[in-house]
């Protein structure tokens, strides 16, 4: 094979020493084993240098345009810190980068080759780094697309014809709203508005949109500078910078239609229901179909710059963000930087706080997200970008040919799960629930939401995602496991947490009009997130011993509607009658009388909360004030207020702000139990298989109503030491 080494590099005295670490990220230098000594993608071999002398030496001038503005540099005696890393490896060569670090930034070089030979004769694109220019290149991303259109996992799963409603699009030739004909390609955005006053779809632009040519940017329609701005005689207002970027990114890349929520559904159609109450059709129609809209785009345009919508995309128009890149010369080898891993720009981005943007991101299986310095390719299969050229490589299951961030697999429970793997299994809902729902929800409940009532909307497309395989939900819990979701949690992980140094707080504070027995009827904060558990344990369903419960929706109306919602053919009731209550006769269905008086509560509250009444057994806890376990923020919980050891029942998750509740016993609801055992046959339990009771720690809030204040977990042998009687309790 034939090395092009770098041709009489101009060094100083000191980089002459680094000069062979140069040579090692040439990648066709792997063969000769030259990385013996720098390959160390840990730090292990470092390397430093002091003293610049960038007039006279190439790496020297380098190095002064990367840190000659850092805080606290001085060319002549900042240490700057030299070492190889490893990317990736990929036949036969090893893919690295000369990285550098001083006064805190990191600078990362990698050739700019663009094409070796592979000792079989065969040309392939290296693992190099690319030039970022300012303008970004649309015949790349076309060959993104392309390439992803190819990936089994990446084919959308619905499609435009089969939507129930109203579909408009932008067309960016004609400049103008349009009715999608079925199955037309488009390209949704996703972006945060943050409270621009732009101009939106509603009775009075409505008109004027679907006028050809209202919606133009100049480009290729019109004289005019590619941005400017499109003025409505409305207030003022204009389409922003965002809008209109992402129309121009549409014509650049030869398609043709665009969807963007403001100018696709109409902001005001609001009619008045019987009851008084005003309500938007078009969005209720579209809403809760977020996963079809996004699910069924050709690509999801995700802007992650700035702040609002007028931040734009760049690259699309020049910005100087994207001359961030160092590029270099040294020898006959030209070097530009890399970053590091551009999707954690993403994750910091404002569009991952934004509640929103959650669900736009989980339902495409195509993203182009622009970032301030670049712009990144994201599918369900992997990950490209414009500083790295990975192309070379388009299946990354084998592991070593591309940098691990690329892989989508590390994002996997942030995609839909493919079902047609799992859709046979038993194991489904649990994998379903426990690996990727939880984790949506984590992702979800961190971010923030302008209305807070917005939160079931903002989720109801991922929740559309779900009912194939979970069934319907109830306020965000699937109705079939809805026992065990009921019992979800948030609390400390002893792990993580260490006495002192643990940050939760607890959930304290309520989301006004939502229940407190769901997710949504809390607010979140991000210190309490990480711990969130929907805690569906069960491979099967019967390991599970269900209460009885029904759901209570209020309507419009003012009516209430009955839902059932725990399992008819509940098997495993026998397996809650060992506790001393012989003259509770536990069923699964309520008596006519036991729905009749709690409605009748339900009814006395004019709050539009959902309910559910629940028919279960209830006892009293007492928690001691000292008794914080070692670990965790938990309390020891015992039978009686003398916090007897005899009489402790186990531990629970106690927020720092219920500190007045200590003085009273806390009244717990029996939500279900759980076996580990493999034969949950009662009564003749070993210790092995000693069931779980998973209670809901509530309070009563009036009219003989209960609120939700957190779970608590005792085993069978504990749980005996209460005492326990019947209840039918309707909680909100
Ligand atoms: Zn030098
Ligand atoms: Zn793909």
């Amino acid at each position: 094979m034939h090395i092009q080494r770098p041709q009489q590099p101009v060094f100083c005295q000191q980089c002459a020493g680094l000069a062979q670490l140069l040579v090692d990220i040439s990648p066709s230098q792997k063969i000769g084993n030259a990385h013996t000594e720098w390959w160390d993608s840990t730090y292990g071999k470092i390397r430093s240098i002091q003293g610049l002398q960038p007039d006279t030496c190439e790496l020297c001038r380098i190095l002064q345009k990367a840190f000659g503005r850092a805080p606290g540099f001085n060319a002549s005696d900042t240490k700057i810190s030299v070492w190889n890393k490893s990317l990736a490896e990929y036949r036969g060569f090893l893919h690295s980068t000369c990285s550098f670090e001083a006064c805190g930034i990191k600078l990362a070089l990698a050739p700019t080759l663009p094409v070796v030979r592979t000792e079989e004769g065969e040309e392939i694109i290296a693992f190099t780094s690319r030039f970022v220019v300012p303008l970004l290149n649309p015949l790349l991303v076309k060959s993104w697309m392309n390439r992803c259109e190819k990936h089994a996992f990446c084919q959308p799963e619905y499609s435009s014809k089969d939507f129930d409603f109203q579909f408009r699009l932008i067309d960016v030739v004609s400049g103008q709203l349009v009715t999608a004909s079925p199955d037309s390609r488009y390209v949704a955005l996703s972006y945060v508005w943050g409270g621009v006053k732009q101009v939106v779809l509603n009775r009075m632009t409505y008109q004027h949109l679907e006028e050809e040519g209202s919606i133009g940017v100049g480009g290729l329609r019109g004289p005019k500078a590619e941005d400017a701005p499109i003025t409505l005689a409305l207030d003022g207002r204009v389409i922003p910078r965002t809008i209109r970027d992402a129309i121009r990114l549409c014509q650049l890349l030869g398609e043709r239609y665009l969807w963007v929520d403001s100018l696709c559904i109409l902001q005001d159609d609001d009619f008045q229901d019987s009851s008084g109450a005003w309500t938007n059709a078009d969005k209720l129609a579209q809403i809760p179909r977020m996963n079809t809209i996004y699910g069924a785009s050709a690509l999801t345009v995700i802007a992650a710059c700035g702040s609002d919508s007028e931040a734009g995309l760049p690259g699309v128009h020049i910005t100087s963000t994207r001359s961030t890149q160092i590029i270099g010369k040294i020898g006959d080898q030209i070097l530009a930087s890399i970053g590091e891993n551009p999707l954690d720009a993403f994750w910091r981005s404002k569009s991952c706080e934004r509640g929103w943007t959650f669900q736009e991101f989980l339902l495409s299986k195509r993203h182009l997200i622009f970032l301030p310095e670049q712009v990144v390719f994201h599918c369900s299969t992997l990950t490209w970008c414009e500083d790295h050229s990975l192309e070379y490589v388009d299946k990354p299951e084998n592991v070593m040919a591309v940098p691990a961030w690329t892989k989508s697999y590390r994002l996997r429970p942030l995609q839909l799960p493919d079902a047609s793997k799992w859709s046979q299994s038993v194991f489904f809902p649990a994998i379903f629930i426990n690996q990727y729902f939880n984790e949506w929800l984590r992702n979800f409940l961190k971010r923030n939401l302008t209305v807070t009532s917005d939160i079931l909307f903002a989720f109801d497309g991922a929740l559309s995602a779900s009912i194939g395989h979970l069934g319907a939900f109830y306020q965000g819990l699937p109705i079939d496991y809805f026992c065990e979701c009921l019992h979800w949690s948030v609390g400390t992980n002893s792990m993580h947490y260490p006495k002192g140094k643990q940050t939760h707080t607890g959930l304290t504070q309520r989301r006004p009009g939502f229940p407190s027995w769901s997710w949504t009827g809390w607010i979140w904060n991000v210190a309490s997130f990480e711990q969130f558990w929907l805690n569906y344990q069960g491979k099967d369903p019967s390991y599970w011993s269900r209460v009885a419960i029904w759901g209570v929706r209020r309507l419009r109306d003012g009516n209430v509607e009955l839902m059932s919602i725990s399992s008819p053919d509940v098997k495993s009731w026998d397996r809650l009658q060992f506790f001393p209550t012989s003259a509770f006769e536990v069923t699964d269905s309520f008596t006519h009388g036991e729905l009749q008086s709690s409605l009748a509560m339900v009814k006395l509250s004019k709050n539009p909360l959902s309910y559910i009444i629940i028919k279960a057994l209830t006892s009293f806890i007492y928690v001691d004030p000292e008794g914080t376990n070692k670990w965790s923020a938990s309390r020891s919980v015992f039978t009686s207020p003398d916090f007897n050891p005899a009489n402790l029942v186990g531990q629970l998750n106690f927020p720092e702000k219920w500190e007045s509740k200590i003085k009273d016993p806390l009244q717990v609801i029996i939500a279900g139990s759980f076996f580990y055992g493999p034969s949950p046959k009662f009564p003749d339990q070993t210790d092995e298989d000693d069931p779980t009771i998973k209670c809901l720690v509530v309070e009563e809030v009036g009219d003989g109503q209960m609120e939700r204040l957190t779970t608590f977990d005792t085993r069978f042998t504990s749980a005996k030491r209460l005492v326990w009687v019947p209840i039918v309790a309707v909680l909100r």
